[in-house]
């Protein structure tokens, strides 16, 4: 063994609380640290790239320069006034599964051994439940909405093949001919993942949105699927991401009656909608869904990067995704994980959430959803009170889209973003051609006084 590693094997329990008692700072700083550093947005700053060294210098001394060099251009994204994207945070509970993850590096993906599928197996059962979903429903663990989305689009492709005799899997995406993906206001991850399958970005066919709504016309989409001539795939969105609305996807299952189509649901972040009784009107249908997108780095707060596909068609799944080998078992009942991803291996991403999900229960996350939806109620009223600021929409769930009530131009959206950074970080977006900033709610850790600091960063920033 390397003088070293041998070395640090040596002082393995001290290193581990070295890092323990960076990360233990890194959290407590998460007040005082700005939340985007100003100076360094866009990659300026960073050190001159150096050669890859030759020699080492042990774990600890790489520490103290990780802790010079680079952690002082890291976000305080996990904080509760990263408003951003939809950033989630990571509970007490998340973060301690994640640390053991690293520790025990399963290789969770097969028969051979229980633990680590035994465990996923247990976890996506009761975030099944957690989601309101019924038994027909199976689940696999992805690294993010993306791929989440991709491996849904994928069984829905199968599906198209066996709905026109054709085996995508074993012949190719070509046999399908056009593919026709409707959808009122998709993600972009839709298209990026239409493109990695084959289909196409062009294959993503919009369909018009209600009325100043971000959700689809229902009816629209019915004219759609007539004029159609086949089979089809439809992707319902569960919250989008400038102003939370949701699709009727009861209406849109209702459908199925009369036309023939693939219902997936991106509900990335809007699935959560179901964990509390004020909101769960917004996903009612959900588990009617041929096959769901929900991201659990976003607000189940765990760590990147963790993400859930649920599907009625686990038969399908293991048609495109099944990975046959002399040393790997027959595909049986419960097909071991190998065969349901794009991913061989993967690490056992489901202990942070199976923590979370322990420690806190139902009734925990339940808390978490309903305290930033009211979070986002308080920024919305503050901004509603605010000269120079307007909200673009009505707040429905977790994030307010608002904008500059004077001149809102992309440059001077971006000047307002930038100046605020280090107190609060927020993106902005174009909503109805109008340049604006989306804040979103996710974050456990986000408190009243957060909303108070970060509106008062605002008005302080509009003069
Ligand atoms: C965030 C998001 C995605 C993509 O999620 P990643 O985790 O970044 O891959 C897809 N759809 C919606 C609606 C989202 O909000």
């Amino acid at each position: 063994m390397h003088r070293l590693l041998a070395d640090d094997l040596a002082q393995l329990p001290d290193l581990l609380d070295l890092a323990r008692d960076r990360a233990a700072a890194v959290l407590a700083g998460l007040d005082s640290r700005p939340v985007v550093a100003a100076g360094v947005r866009g990659g300026a700053r960073v050190p001159d790239a150096v050669p890859l060294p030759a020699d080492g210098v042990g774990a600890a001394a790489a520490l103290a320069e990780f802790t010079e060099l680079w952690e002082p251009h890291m976000s305080a994204s996990a904080g509760p006034r990263y408003f951003g994207f939809v950033t989630g945070g990571t509970t007490p509970a998340a973060l301690a599964g994640d640390w053991l993850t690293a520790a025990l590096d399963q290789n969770a993906n097969s028969s051979f051994e229980y633990g680590g599928q035994g465990l996923e197996r247990q976890t996506v059962a009761w975030l099944r439940e957690l989601f309101g979903l019924g038994p027909a429903h199976s689940g696999t663990f992805v690294s993010g909405a993306t791929m989440s989305n991709f491996v849904g689009l994928a069984i829905a492709r199968e599906w198209l093949g066996t709905r026109l005799g054709v085996s995508v899997a074993a012949n190719g995406a070509a046999a399908l001919g056009r593919v026709r993906v409707l959808s009122g206001t998709a993600h972009s991850s839709i298209a990026k993942a239409l493109s990695m399958l084959g289909l196409g970005r062009s294959a993503l066919v919009p369909v018009p949105v209600l009325h100043n709504r971000e959700a689809v016309d229902v009816a629209a989409l019915e004219r759609e699927l007539e004029a159609a001539e086949g089979p089809c795939v439809v992707v319902a969105n569960a919250g989008t991401v400038n102003t939370v609305d949701f699709d009727d996807l009861r209406a849109i299952a209702a459908l199925r009656a009369r036309h023939d189509f693939w219902l997936h649901v991106d509900a990335a972040f809007g699935g959560f909608a179901a964990l509390s009784p004020r909101h769960a009107h917004h996903v009612a249908g959900l588990d009617e869904a041929d096959s769901i997108c929900i991201d659990l780095h976003k607000w189940l707060n765990v760590p990147y990067d963790s993400a859930i596909q649920f599907t009625r068609r686990r038969d399908l799944q293991t048609s495109v995704f099944q990975n046959s080998a002399a040393y790997l078992g027959p595909l049986g009942e419960e097909p071991d994980l190998v065969h349901l991803t794009p991913e061989n291996s993967h690490r056992l991403r489901a202990l942070a959430a199976w923590f979370t999900l322990r420690a806190y229960g139902r009734e925990g996350h339940r808390e978490i959803v309903e305290h930033c939806a009211e979070s986002a109620l308080a920024f919305h009223a503050a901004v509603e009170a605010t000269p120079g600021l307007v909200p673009l929409a009505p707040l429905r769930l977790n994030v307010v889209c608002f904008t500059l009530a004077d001149d809102p131009t992309a440059d001077r959206i971006q000047a307002l973003i930038r100046a605020v950074s280090e107190e609060a970080f927020f993106t902005p977006t174009v909503y109805q051609g109008v340049p604006a900033i989306r804040a979103a709610f996710s974050n456990w850790r986000t408190t009243a006084d957060d909303v108070e600091r970060s509106v008062r960063a605002l008005r302080a920033a509009l003069g």
